[in-house]
């Protein structure tokens, strides 16, 4: 089967500075892919690439079948790649609502728009319990919900997440991974970012591990979730 997205020899530098050294990976439709590893290892940098924020000194990405390599990141979303960014980037003084409309920002189906907005709630029931609340007043794990649903907005064939959990209590981070499970079960393919390397492995059905600018550790989720050295490095394991 084609992969839905197929990263080759991927390369990205700010100025002298080689963040990305050439990577490889796929994501096929229906999976979960994560990328793993330290602070400064150039998984944002990935993401950012893919979606078009930043132009990659050499290499491929072809997505959906088209390679988009390089390509605005407009485009990249009206081909079908959304992107959750780190820190989640919500509009704080805008209400839910306005927030999750800006998702759909390139859609022109009013009523398509509305249906997914009540999907939203559906899904989310807090965000739909406060919609016209300002978006800022949503604790973390709430704004990373409206982060989620604003990306799911554009009806995307892929669903980019930079470090969903980040700065969430265990509680709300379990949440947002049960989430990621379902949106899964629900047939959204996905490519997650994470830190947090043993709930990411537990849901992904693919797994590289970034160090420097590398992929070092190729898997399924589960052979990384047991191989010795992630369990050492990234585990907290003696
Ligand atoms: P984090 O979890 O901290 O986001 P990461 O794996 O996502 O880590 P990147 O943010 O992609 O890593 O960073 C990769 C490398 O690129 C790091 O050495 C970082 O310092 C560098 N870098 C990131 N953004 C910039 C920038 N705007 N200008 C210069 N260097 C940068």
């Amino acid at each position: 089967m084609t992969a839905l997205l197929e990263v080759k020899d991927l390369k990205v530098a700010y100025g002298k500075i080689e963040a990305v050294k050439g990577i490889s990976f796929s994501v096929h439709a229906g999976e979960i892919v994560t990328l793993i590893g330290t602070n400064g290892a150039g998984k944002t940098t990935t993401l950012r690439t893919l979606s078009g924020l930043l132009k990659p000194v050499s290499g491929s990405v072809v997505f959906d079948g088209e390679e988009i390599t390089g390509v605005g990141a407009h485009k990249v979303v009206a081909k079908g790649l959304a992107h959750s960014p780190e820190g989640r980037r919500i509009f704080p003084n805008l209400t839910i609502e306005e927030n999750l409309k800006l998702g759909a920002f390139l859609r022109k189906d009013a009523d398509g728009i509305e249906r997914d907005i009540e999907s939203s709630y559906e899904r989310f029931p807090i965000l739909g319990e406060r919609r016209r609340q300002a978006a800022g007043t949503l604790s973390g794990g709430e704004q990373q919900m409206l982060a989620m649903g604003r990306a799911l907005m554009s009806q995307p064939k892929l669903l980019m997440l930079d470090e969903p959990s980040m700065g969430l209590s265990p509680i709300m981070m379990q949440k947002i991974m049960e989430t990621i499970a379902e949106l899964k079960a629900q047939g959204t393919t996905i490519l997650l970012v994470e830190q947090n390397a043993q709930a990411a492995l537990s849901l992904a059905d693919q797994g590289h591990v970034m160090e420097i600018g590398k992929v070092v550790l190729s898997g399924t989720g589960a052979d990384l979730l047991h191989d010795e050295s992630v369990r050492k490095a990234y585990l907290g394991e003696d």
